[in-house]
């Protein structure tokens, strides 16, 4: 095999308060109670000769997420802020070339506008649903837009166009680097990225799934989804694809993770 082997940082960019259901598919759901997840970015550092990427920039700001999206409480502190944790790898926003945004939630791509070199690697799908998304008028949560942020939408289609990268199905981005769509599963266009580590295929789920014991092990699919099959099929493809499975808001990975996939980490202590 080729050493196109990658590190991987989780960066914690903020901390919020939301309900169990979103972990596990609604009508399977009798656990009403709330749960406090992280909110994650994740640095890919390179082994060989090759840039640096990020994969997802968080959400813009924690008021926001109470205000408009009627979500609950959101923390941030300034050791958790993007420029910080890219800082305590050795990297500035101005050095980041290459953003691949799993989708475009508020909490995924509120940071974009701070990487004024980047190209930013999103489905074209997710960005044709994330601008007109199909929603009721009377829900309550979400911002009308069903988490997409319309400030995030707009700042996208201009003016960090000509940034915007749009790909179509599977595509590698870098030796070792891949995104996979997985259609209707979180959202119409969430891609999963694919990268090869010394420990195997780690994947980056953004919030395909969003509990590793939940969704992945016990093959149960998360609570917010477009097409219950197409993520029950996705739940199974990945346990058998993935070597590692990183979701974006469970603390448990984050404490395995902490000081990232790198040489010397232990992956198989459970
Ligand atoms: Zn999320």
């Amino acid at each position: 095999m080729s050493n196109h082997n990658w590190e991987i940082y989780p960066l914690v960019l903020g901390e919020a308060d939301v309900s169990k259901v979103l972990d596990t598919f609604w009508s399977l759901s009798r656990d009403k109670s709330m749960v406090t997840v992280p909110i994650l970015a994740w640095l890919l550092v390179p082994t060989f000769n090759e840039e640096p990427i990020l994969v997802d920039t968080g959400f813009r700001d924690a008021e926001r997420c109470q205000t408009v999206h009627g979500l609950g409480p959101h923390r941030t502190k300034p050791e958790w802020s993007l420029r910080t944790q890219l800082k305590n790898h050795g990297f500035t926003a101005e050095e980041i070339k290459k953003v691949i945004l799993t989708h475009l939630h508020y909490d995924h791509a509120g940071g974009c506008a701070e990487f004024p070199n980047a190209k930013f690697i999103v489905q074209r799908t997710e960005l044709q649903a994330a601008a007109a998304p199909m929603v009721s008028s009377q829900l309550k949560i979400g911002g009308g837009a069903l988490f997409y942020d319309r400030k995030d939408i707009a700042e996208l289609i201009d003016p960090l166009w000509p940034q915007v990268h749009l790909i179509e199905g599977d595509t590698e981005i870098a030796p070792g680097v891949k995104c996979v769509l997985f259609q209707n599963t979180h959202t119409p266009g969430s891609q999963a990225v694919y990268v090869q580590t010394e420990f195997g295929t780690a994947v980056i789920l953004g919030d395909i799934a969003r509990n590793v014991e939940l969704n992945i092990n016990q093959e149960i699919p998360p609570g917010l989804i477009y097409d219950l099959e197409a993520t029950y099929r996705a739940m199974i493809r990945i346990k058998n694809e993935a070597d590692i499975v990183l979701p974006s808001h469970d603390y448990e990975v984050v404490k395995k993770y902490r000081n990232g996939l790198k040489e010397g980490t232990s992956v198989h202590e459970n």
